[in-house]
């Protein structure tokens, strides 16, 4: 047998936590890292009587990320009692909703190897977070902080067909929730969770594969090698006779491998229904409109601008539109230096390079991109060598100041003076007179020995395209 003759299907559900600083239906702070049940009003704790208070920012963040997801929004979305128990559900249930959720039939374009990719967006519901259950030796401690957070439930179509497709699709959608400010899409944390659906089937059948759940996958390489792992089971599985149980299963990623969790629930064991204690959500036109206006531009659009508007190769512009911040910081460097491909270059290169080794964030980048921007003009003016900049560059990570500012206390800037370089010239040529005769009878490598003699004598200040010009002349005699 061989694998090949097998397709995997694939559909996501990203639970994404808002970034409200309320807990959706109580005043509870959302704050992560609080002492262990802190944040316990008597709506977490689910105590009898006490009566849910939607989240307005909830609905708001839903809605924008539904807008961004392409999703409509419906007109009017209800609650509902999803109902499992669990220790850290103290209610009983769980308020989703279920037959008619805030956002539906929306799609996400992604990149992967060179095109533009689509993967169609079922629906994104409101929820609430359960709490934590922290198992200790024989006891089971229960931390209820997380309990009633806002959720986001976004439910992809089974569109994907292999692991490298779920890990970017899933990379987009935490890129969008960022970009929006709606959620800090932390996967180690939890704050975003990425459930990934899969099955299998003989390439060329029309019929889907029963799926199987992968849970507790805490990052996007993780999402790829729990799948890769999975699809080879459930492949292994049916060839050798057997069939897929419908199932939820965990990964473990120091084994990677998946464990059978519990098997998987159907709709109606939940016994949903409208949540009595909660109206209805209605949306109106207006209120979409003025999100909408809101929306700040997305990274697939930027993308596509930073190709048009500064000639970026496809591969910078999605780099620089990673993060929304790091595009802003691209941009004003662009803008300040008016060298766009000199910018992504820098931005992409040093910049990216220094920010991945101290493992810091953008926000935190120690050069203004004013000064980023104010070194290419004094590289594109040759105020300074390319090679002299890298050193500055060095300078302005460790000072934080401004390049110009380092120029002019270390007597750095390039020597730009012909007379200057000519007398540089002349000496070294009288210092080396054997290799002169040797240059004059043929032995033109030689040329690279005064560029550096002269550099030398220069500490490195002398323009590298004068000296190479006066070089030549005078070194034909
Ligand atoms: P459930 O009722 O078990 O929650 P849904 O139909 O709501 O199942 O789908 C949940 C997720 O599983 C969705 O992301 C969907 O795209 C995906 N999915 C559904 N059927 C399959 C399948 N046969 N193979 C892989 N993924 C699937
Ligand atoms: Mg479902």
């Amino acid at each position: 047998m061989s694998y090949n003759d097998w397709e995997s299907v694939i559909g996501l559900e990203i639970h994404a936590q808002l970034l409200t600083d309320s807990k959706m239906f109580s005043p509870d702070s959302t704050h992560f890292g609080a002492a262990d049940n802190e944040h316990t009003h008597p709506v977490s704790l689910g105590m009898p009587g006490a009566l849910p208070v939607l989240n307005a920012k909830a609905v708001e963040f839903s809605a924008m990320t539904g807008l961004a997801l392409n999703c409509k929004i419906r007109q009017r979305s209800v609650f509902a009692r999803k109902n499992y128990f669990y220790p850290d559900l103290p209610k009983g249930y769980q308020i989703s909703q279920y037959d008619e959720p805030l956002c539906e039939h929306g799609h996400v374009d992604y990149f992967l190897n060179g095109e533009i990719r689509r993967v169609g967006i079922t629906r994104a519901h409101m929820e609430e977070d359960a709490g934590k259950s922290v198992h200790q030796g024989e006891a089971t401690l229960i931390n209820l902080n997380r309990a009633g957070v806002p959720l986001l439930e976004i439910v992809s179509e089974p569109d994907m067909r292999t692991p490298e497709e779920a890990a970017e699709y899933a990379r987009t959608v935490r890129k969008i929730l960022r970009y929006l400010n709606v959620c800090d899409g932390n996967l180690e944390e939890g704050s975003l969770r990425c459930d990934c659906n899969v099955s299998v089937r003989k390439k060329g059948e029309a019929k889907f594969g029963t799926k199987v759940e992968l849970k507790n996958i805490n990052s996007f390489r993780f999402v790829e090698k729990a799948l890769e792992y999975e699809i080879k089971r459930q492949i292994d599985c049916i060839e050798t006779g057997e069939k897929i149980k419908q199932e939820t299963r965990l990964y473990d990623s120091t084994k990677n491998r998946t464990f059978t969790m519990r098997s998987k629930e159907d709709a109606h064991d939940y016994r949903y229904f409208p949540d009595p204690d909660l109206l209805p959500v209605v949306v109106e036109e207006n209120w979409l409109a003025i999100l909408k206006a809101k929306l700040p531009e997305l990274p697939l659009a930027r993308a596509g601008r930073f190709q048009a508007d500064y000639q970026l190769p496809v591969y910078d512009a999605f780099v620089l539109t990673t993060e929304k911040a790091l595009a802003d910081y691209f941009e004003a460097v662009a803008k300040d230096s008016s060298n766009p491909k000199a910018a992504s270059n820098w931005v992409m290169g040093e910049v990216l390079r220094e920010l991945n080794e101290h493992k810091i964030e953008i926000e935190k980048c120690p050069i203004a991109a004013v000064d980023l921007a104010r070194l290419i003009k004094m590289i594109d003016g040759k105020e300074i060598s390319g090679k002299m900049a890298k050193d500055i560059f060095a300078e302005m990570w460790q000072s934080g100041s401004s390049p110009v500012h380092i120029v002019k206390a270390k007597g750095l800037s390039q020597v730009t003076d012909t007379s200057t370089i000519e007398k540089i010239v002349d000496d070294v040529m009288v210092a080396s007179q054997q290799a002169v005769a040797d240059y004059r009878r043929g032995k033109t490598k030689l040329f690279g020995f005064f560029v550096g003699q002269v550099m030398k004598v220069s500490k490195g200040q002398a323009s590298p395209e004068l000296v190479n010009q006066i070089l030549t002349t005078k070194l034909k005699g």
